[in-house]
């Protein structure tokens, strides 16, 4: 080779760098079973956590862990411009808190943990020069210091003569550039960016098999792709070869925005000499737009950003059996048949993923899934995930369920541990404060027209002498049953029905039925028509609320 050409490479990389072999030896295969899947999630930290990032990351940690391999969490941040500070930690945390677990890169302490690292991209520009050095010395990329107005004015004339755009072919000036006219613009001081020397031609095709897309014909890859930018840092799709070649990385589980890119990888994996991995590209999550579908969009969707479901309180859990049901629609039936289990026990399996159509996200759907988790929560749990969420959402509601631990604990354990059916009205914990207010004092009204309403049905005076009888006989410790037959019995005492039955059977012979005594007794109580268990409410409540309310009237 042209020593000058030994010139522009030292030029290019003065330090001292690890060859290709070596890295092979400091990265070496890893010892699993044949079966076992090494997966990755390679979020860019471009600001927020997409709901599709966490389906992906699901669905590639399960195939990981349920073969018994390995879930990679890397840190795409060579777009330097496009990174927002804090977003990389913010994954890391959030994979965690959603339970799903990474064995290697940021942990949920921004710890690196792992032997395949770094796992950032930025911390690996060495890495990646010892291969776009390799390349150059072995002729299959070249220095390119065409300026971004000679590229334009390229695209400009490919546009017009009714050409391709890109930099390929006849139109890659800086292919064939001699070593002297490079050397010549490296020392003007210019900076190059680093191009592959596609060995494609367009009007072949290459077979591309993807484990969900199927099998495709594509035209191959003939773009003299930017590999390293001028900054020193590698593009996405070279770094993406190079990792995932390193790494190990048996599966590309990823949206199937990059499907088309597929041609480009191959061929780079095959320019580097290496197997490339298998791929899976997801269908994204869709929405309904009208009668139309389109993709979840992170500028369009609130929905899209992980930080909403947060923020509204569904349950981690809600949302990780939500995206499994996405992922596979048998996850409710086995749901229903497993009621007790771990939803980490269920098999995901590859084939039942959506192929072409992505599934379509309905909220819905969600909070019917978040209603049956919390209802399976106990009181306990009910009450640290709600403070949790709180801390952080609504101060005020954290103070009051802090300020009465036991209360509050009394209150969520309505209709909850040990009943048939348990309540299924809550579905986030962002409903928690309006569902409880009543209990609390500094809170409860009554609303005055409701209550006008309600004396229509009953007068005032007979209000209040039912009120009175039945309190002479109600005990806070008194069960359903006994709770009914002293409403029943008081009700009867005052020429009301035991029942609707009895009261339809002849009007005329009551005043009503005992239902609107319980009525009556409950607006007093909580200012509402609906409330869960009213014989539960007032053992919660006990006897000094109670009596105090009762005598509001
Ligand atoms: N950094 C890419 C993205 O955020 C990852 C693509 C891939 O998984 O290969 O879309």
């Amino acid at each position: 080779m042209d020593n000058n050409y030994d010139l522009v490479i030292k030029k290019l990389f003065p330090e001292p760098l690890a060859s290709p072999e070596d890295l092979e030896i400091k990265y070496p295969p890893r010892k699993l079973a044949p079966e076992a899947m090494v997966t990755r999630v390679a979020p860019s930290p471009t600001g927020f956590v997409h709901f599709g990032g966490l389906y992906a990351s699901l669905i590639s940690e399960r195939f990981a862990h349920q073969s018994g391999g390995i879930f990679i969490l890397r840190i795409e941040d060579t777009d330097k411009k496009r990174e927002v500070a804090g977003t990389a930690e913010l994954f890391a945390k959030s994979l965690n808190q959603y339970g799903i677990f990474n064995d290697e890169g940021l942990n949920k302490d921004n710890k690196e943990i792992g032997d395949y690292g770094p796992y950032k991209q930025s911390e690996r520009a060495q890495i990646y020069h010892s291969y776009v050095k390799d390349l150059l010395l072995k002729g299959r990329a070249y220095p390119c210091f065409a300026s971004t107005e000679e590229l334009e004015e390229l695209r400009n004339r490919q546009e017009v003569m009714g050409e391709r755009s890109g930099y390929y072919g006849h139109f890659a000036v800086w292919r064939n550039k001699s070593v002297d006219e490079v050397l010549e613009a490296l020392d003007k001081g210019l900076k190059p960016v680093i191009r592959l020397k596609s060995p494609g031609n367009f009007n072949n095709k290459v077979i591309v098999n993807d484990l969900l897309v199927g099998r495709r014909e594509m035209p191959e890859n003939d773009q003299d792709i930017v590999i390293m930018k001028a900054d020193g840092l590698p593009t996405y799709h070279f770094a993406h070869a190079v990792d995932d070649h390193l790494m190990r990385t048996s599966h590309v589980v990823r949206g199937n925005e990059w499907f088309p890119s597929l041609p480009l990888h191959l061929q780079l994996f095959a320019t580097l000499g290496w197997e490339a991995p298998v791929y899976a590209h997801l269908a994204p999550i869709q929405k309904m737009e009208g009668v139309n579908k389109r993709k979840l969009s992170k500028r369009k969707d609130e929905e899209a950003n992980l930080a909403y479901y947060k923020k509204a309180g569904y349950p981690e859990e809600a949302v990780i059996e939500y995206l499994l049901n996405l992922a596979n629609s048998n996850f409710e039936d086995w749901r229903r048949e497993n009621a007790e289990i771990h939803n980490s026990e269920f098999k995901l399996s590859l084939k039942k993923l959506a192929k072409s159509n992505g599934p379509l996200f309905d909220l819905i759907k969600l909070t019917d899934i978040s209603k049956d988790i919390i209802a399976r929560l106990s009181a306990e749990e009910v009450y640290i995930s709600s403070l949790k969420w709180a801390q952080e959402f609504d101060t005020s509601l954290a103070k009051r369920l802090q300020t009465d631990e036991s209360y509050a604990k009394k209150i969520f354990n309505i209709e909850r541990e040990g009943a048939v059916k348990p309540r299924k009205d809550i579905s986030r914990w962002s409903e928690i404060s309006a569902e409880i207010s009543y209990f609390y004092d500094d809170n409860f009204i009554l609303d005055a027209s409701l209550k006008k309403e309600l004396m229509n049905e009953i007068s005032p005076e007979t209000a209040k002498l039912l009120i009175q009888d039945f309190l002479s006989v109600y005990n806070t410790q008194d069960n359903q049953e006994e709770w009914f037959n002293k409403l029943k019995d008081t009700a009867a005492k005052h020429g009301y029905a035991a029942s609707n039955k009895e009261y339809q059977a002849d009007t005329s012979k009551y005043k009503g039925q005992v239902g609107t005594v319980a009525k009556l007794l409950r607006f007093l109580l909580t200012g509402r028509l609906q409330t869960p268990n009213l014989c539960a409410i007032m053992q919660a409540m006990g006897e000094e609320r109670i009596m105090k309310r009762l005598n509001n009237l």
